[in-house]
């Protein structure tokens, strides 16, 4: 990652926010979400795949289209 430091300051700047909505796979799914880390974003859209698309585990390439989904908000 070579965005500098990042969400380190609380002094009123406005921290970065990881963005991520499911219909950027071409799912019929209104479900979106906002985190502050990459690492609970990714999460978030394993346990989604699982409950709600059947999904227990992330194919590579279907992995590899949420990580080119997720952007910063
Ligand atoms: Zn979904």
């Amino acid at each position: 990652m070579s965005n500098g430091p990042i969400g380190v300051r609380n002094g009123g700047v406005r921290l970065t926010q990881f963005a991520f909505e499911c219909r950027s796979l071409g799912n019929p799914c209104e479900w979106a979400l906002r985190t502050p880390t990459r690492e609970e974003i990714v999460e978030r859209i394993r346990v989604h795949a699982r409950c709600a698309h059947n999904l227990p585990d992330l194919p590579a390439d279907v992995a590899r289209r949420v990580d080119a989904a997720i952007h910063i908000a």
